[in-house]
């Protein structure tokens, strides 16, 4: 008798279960959220073809350098990027995340993104780790200790600092720069035991580490993403858009099937 392969929509599916079964002994889940999650929200991930503005690259943008050279032109491009994230919504994947926070029997979720965007909030997660920081945040370029804050109405964009006088810069984390004080020992004090990698280019330092430390530790690891990465041959990867996989995903995981067999591993 001739097998025939699955088809890729019935493989898929075959694979979300396998994905569900991975994370069941899982009591502590660390997801990290990467460009491609808020990409299914229409958010452009600057790293795909296209991922330019104008004729720039972010790299020319998110510095320090290219701020102090021409502070109007970095203000422009954050505003349209910031004006483009107030108009988009959450989709069900991320949506489907808040579920999962809420109703992943006997466990707890942490959720950390490399997004600037503040659609997992929107979507219902609390808290959120913005590793790279919030668009919304805005700052003193002078780093003079003004805590300066969230400016959804860009009211402080192209300003004054109020303490010393400089130009506010975007709060967001820059090429170069070290990630805000406190979230990795966040994670780690958290304690994952097992990670969901959602539309990660799994290149970027150090956030990339952590799954991959984590699989090389066999924790399980699941990765959602339509592309391959350098995490996908140690993680189990679901090769398919979040928008489409997450839901599906929680929904098993968030069943009444999966809550009784988590409750007989406990
Ligand atoms: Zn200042």
């Amino acid at each position: 008798m001739v097998m025939l392969a699955p088809e890729p929509m019935e493989s898929l599916k075959l694979l979300v279960h396998a994905a569900a079964d991975r994370l069941l002994p899982v009591r502590r889940l660390l997801v990290l959220a990467g460009a491609g999650c808020s990409a299914d929200a229409g958010i452009p991930t600057f790293r795909d073809d296209g991922g330019w503005w104008r004729e720039y690259r972010p790299e020319d943008l998110a510095t320090p350098e290219a701020f102090a050279q021409d502070p109007e032109l970095v203000w422009t491009w954050y505003r349209e990027r910031r004006s483009q994230i107030r108009a988009a919504q959450p989709h069900g994947g991320q949506r489907s995340l808040a579920l999962l926070q809420k109703h992943f029997y006997d466990g707890q979720v942490l959720v950390a993104t490399t997004n600037e965007d503040d659609l997992l909030e929107r979507a219902g997660i609390e808290p959120v780790l913005h590793l790279h920081g919030s668009i919304f945040d805005t700052t003193c370029s002078a780093s003079c200790g003004w805590p300066g804050g969230k400016d959804t109405g860009d009211s402080m964009a192209s300003h004054r600092c109020p303490c010393c006088g400089a130009p506010t810069r975007p709060g967001s984390v820059w090429y170069g720069e070290s990630l805000p004080v406190g979230l990795l020992d966040a994670i780690q004090a958290f304690d994952p035991d097992g990670c969901l990698v959602i539309g990660s280019s799994n290149i970027v330092q150090p956030v990339a580490g952590i799954p991959i430390e984590m699989a090389l530790a066999r924790q399980p690891v699941v990765e959602v993403n339509p592309q391959a990465t350098p995490l996908s041959d140690l993680a189990l990867h679901l090769p398919g858009p979040a928008a489409q996989v997450l839901p599906a995903l929680v929904d098993l995981l968030t069943s009444a099937t999966m809550r009784d067999q988590r409750r007989r591993l406990s």
